[in-house]
């Protein structure tokens, strides 16, 4: 398996009107952001059979920021979230930096911490070994390591399951272990590939509020993946939206909905309209990709 969350692996105008996904050009003197993808592509196979999963991707995220990347089933978001976690090297054509700096081949692995799209607890690891497996990998004591999870286990809602295995948990729970675990692991960036899109819709709802609460306490860099635009409109601080494959970026809105976000904000008048914008820009694109599929027939 891939080493669990271990591996360690902005804010535009005030108009929220959908911007272009062009980087806009570094201010002298101005701190680089945190991460940058520069024309970032990712082909599978070759000749006729060859998919392009990614293609010409340009994302600026800034320290402490929360992005939401949102796109449907199959447009490359997990290709994408293996290529920023170090796990899979882009193409030539482009390249990923962090602070400023060009990332080469492996040397993202560690710089980033990681929830993949399963959760990948240890069936025979109970609750506080799961939290600290990034922890061990990266050769810290396990007395000491199990000291910090066991301080971290009431943030997480696990406090009294610390001995309990990932059978006797809930799904919320299993997730809340899982990013416990990318949280322990202290790293510049926060990865999670649809960490709650296997929950239920109340347990994902409340996990989406707990998340803020927990985002607001440990002020950590995220970039979260979904394919729910309500999710990522809730969480995020901007959103940027992909395309069908191959997956490029169609657009990146700033989410100026004022924090602490409530469950009621989904139902504003703001929220609607910002659901509304980025539907139809997503709705566009499904149309193209549709046309070109059947060929303009249908
Ligand atoms: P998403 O996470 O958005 O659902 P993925 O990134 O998993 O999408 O996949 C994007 C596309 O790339 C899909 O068509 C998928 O079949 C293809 N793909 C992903 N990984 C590989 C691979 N290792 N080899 C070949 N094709 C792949
Ligand atoms: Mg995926």
């Amino acid at each position: 398996m891939m080493p669990p969350s271990s591996t360690s692996t902005a804010m535009a105008p005030s108009s929220s009107s959908i911007s272009s996904p062009a980087a806009a050009p570094a201010v002298a003197g101005e701190k680089p952001p945190l991460l940058e993808l520069v024309n970032l592509w990712k082909r599978f196979g070759d000749g006729p059979a060859q998919v392009t999963a990614v293609s010409n991707v340009n994302l600026k995220i800034r320290e402490g920021e929360f992005v939401c990347l949102v796109g449907p089933s199959g447009c490359g978001k997990s290709t994408l979230f293996n290529m920023v976690g170090g796990l899979l090297p882009a193409d030539d054509d482009g390249s990923i930096l962090m602070h400023g700096r060009p990332m080469a081949d492996g040397a993202l692995l560690g710089k980033v911490s990681f929830m993949p799209q399963r959760d990948l607890l240890f069936a025979w690891r109970n609750v506080v070994d799961n939290a600290i497996l990034g922890l061990e990998v990266e050769g810290t004591p396990k007395a000491a390591a199990r000291a910090r999870a066991l301080e971290m286990l009431p943030d997480f809602g696990l406090k009294g399951f610390e001995k309990h295995y990932p059978h006797q948990l809930s799904g919320g729970m299993r997730q809340r272990v899982a990013l416990m675990r990318t949280f322990l692991f202290e790293r510049d960036m926060i990865l999670l590939d649809e960490p709650f899109g296997a929950l239920d819709a109340l347990t994902r709802a409340m996990m989406q509020r707990w998340l803020l609460d927990i985002w607001a306490r440990y002020r950590r860099t995220v970039l979260f993946i979904t394919h729910d635009i309500d999710e990522a409109i809730f969480l995020g601080d901007r959103v940027v939206v992909m395309t069908a494959r191959p997956g490029t970026i169609k657009c990146d809105e700033v989410i100026e909905l004022p924090r602490p976000r409530d469950a009621g904000i989904v139902t504003s008048p703001e929220f609607i309209d910002i659901k509304r914008r980025l539907l139809g820009a997503i709705e566009e694109e499904a149309r193209k990709s549709f046309v070109s599929t059947t060929g303009g027939a249908g």
